[in-house]
């Protein structure tokens, strides 16, 4: 009878699992995800990976002792629960530190949040004042997670392309080169607008938006009442002494804009998943309903840790012991050895203005990774897959920045992430050298 019981229960249970639909309709179309795939090829198959962004290097010592520091001391409500919105150390000196660099009077309780990375900062912001039927304006290339999450909040992505202008002299190009066409981005603007996403220092390219750029977006955003989801993770990282400004900053922009950070990349730490928003109260408070009821709030210690970090850059601002001029400096210098390393073997690198990240041009060795016709695969997918399973070297395709419909435009370029120890640079200019000296001896 058991056994009779048992059978029953499974066929039963079975049954009921098979005949309904389980996925929610808001899903459908972005299940699929590049980085699944190309962070399992990188484990699998690479002895040097520039592929994800983050770095090999050590965090600094300072925030490494904060968190030892605050495991180890005296305090053990540490351990327990803090603010939903952010622990009151942190939102403090962030706050004091935003009123630095944006020149107003913010309040830490309702102009500030903090997330779990920038990651669910983003997520907070499309929840939070995307509707369904709302347009986004999405600028590509763009990190990729923007279009599903647009999307699961019910809204409509519609994307305006940097476009590459040629360089001159038989220079090498710059992410400076990547332009939006004004007619161009004016005419994605309509009624239905609700938000356009900014990225500045922006992941693949490392462009760092101008003053007219962002003058340009601002305008617009201003004519056509549109906010604007500021994605600043890259703030601290921008090169050549080229300065990173903030949209908010611009006339009639604060009270529209949602300025997102992230303490991964702001402090080499992406683990720690530690983020935050700046903003107006108008705005921040529909951001702490999703917050509240979805994640409530990210570890307090790690938030006691970056709230030290803070303390300490609040104390050395703009002083050279400064990380936040350290860290560009030491990357700019990466940077710089990887473009040389890449212009060596004919690997056209895009010189970027910020970021962890260079976008370079396959174009010279697409002969060793033919192409095949009936795929419908990008070009360069298929090149980075094939380069991390022969060379060993993992990189992400510039076509995953793109939307589906726009992926075929761009497929000559693979995006490599340069915030990484010299070793493991010099590995890769290693494996791009043979290979370059394999291709010449055959
Ligand atoms: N925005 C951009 C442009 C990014 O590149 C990343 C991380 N790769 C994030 C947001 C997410 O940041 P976090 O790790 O703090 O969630």
């Amino acid at each position: 009878l058991i056994e009779k019981l048992q059978t029953h229960f499974l066929s039963h249970s079975l049954q009921a699992k098979m005949s309904r639909p389980v996925q929610a309709r808001r899903l459908e179309g972005i299940d699929k995800n590049i980085w699944v795939e190309f962070v399992k090829l990188a484990a699998t198959y690479s002895k040097v990976n520039l592929g994800q962004g983050f770095p090999d290097f050590p965090a600094p010592d300072f925030l490494r002792e904060a968190l030892t520091r605050t495991l180890s001391g005296g305090n053990h409500m540490l351990h327990q629960y803090t603010r939903a919105f952010g622990h009151p150390p942190l939102v403090e000196v962030l706050a004091q530190f935003f009123e630095k660099l944006l020149g107003r009077d913010l309040d830490p309780m309702t102009n500030v949040m903090v997330t779990v990375g920038a990651y669910q900062a983003l997520f907070c912001c499309f929840q939070a004042l995307v509707d369904e039927g709302d347009e986004v304006i999405i600028i590509e290339p763009f990190f990729d997670c923007y279009e599903p999450m647009v999307k699961m909040a019910g809204g409509t992505p519609v994307f305006v392309p940097l476009r590459p202008n040629p360089p001159k002299d038989g220079k090498l190009m710059s992410s400076a080169d990547w332009q939006l066409d004004p007619a161009e981005l004016a005419s994605k603007f309509s009624e239905r607008t609700k938000a356009i996403v900014l990225n500045s220092p922006n992941n693949p390219l490392g462009k760092v938006f101008s003053h007219g750029e962002l003058g340009l977006i601002a305008e617009l955003c201003v004519k056509h009442d549109v906010l604007c989801i500021s994605d600043e993770v890259y703030e601290w990282l921008v090169y050549d002494g080229k300065q990173h400004i903030r949209i908010a900053s611009l006339q009639g922009m604060w009270e529209r804009t949602v300025i997102i950070g992230s303490a991964g990349k702001t402090f080499s730490a992406t683990g720690w998943k530690v983020g935050w928003v700046v903003g107006p109260d108008r705005l921040l408070q529909h951001l702490r309903t999703v917050h509240q009821n979805s994640v409530y709030h990210c570890a307090t210690i790690a938030q006691e840790a970056v709230a030290q970090g803070f303390q300490r850059e609040l104390m050395l601002y703009g002083k050279p012991e400064s990380y936040f001029v350290q860290l560009p400096k030491e990357l700019q210098q990466k940077r710089d050895w990887l473009v040389q390393s890449l212009d060596g073997v004919g690997m056209k690198p895009i010189i970027p203005e910020g970021t962890y990240f260079l976008v370079a041009d396959i174009s010279p060795f697409k002969s060793d990774v033919p192409d095949d016709p009936n795929s419908n695969e990008p070009y360069d997918s298929r090149f980075a897959k094939w380069m991390v399973k022969n060379k060993g070297l993992a990189a992400i395709p510039l076509s995953a920045f793109y939307s589906e419909a726009h992926k075929n435009n761009y497929t000559n370029f693979i995006r490599f992430c340069f915030a990484k120890e010299e070793a493991t640079l010099k590995a890769a200019s290693d494996i791009l050298q043979k290979w370059k000296q394999e291709k010449t001896s055959s």
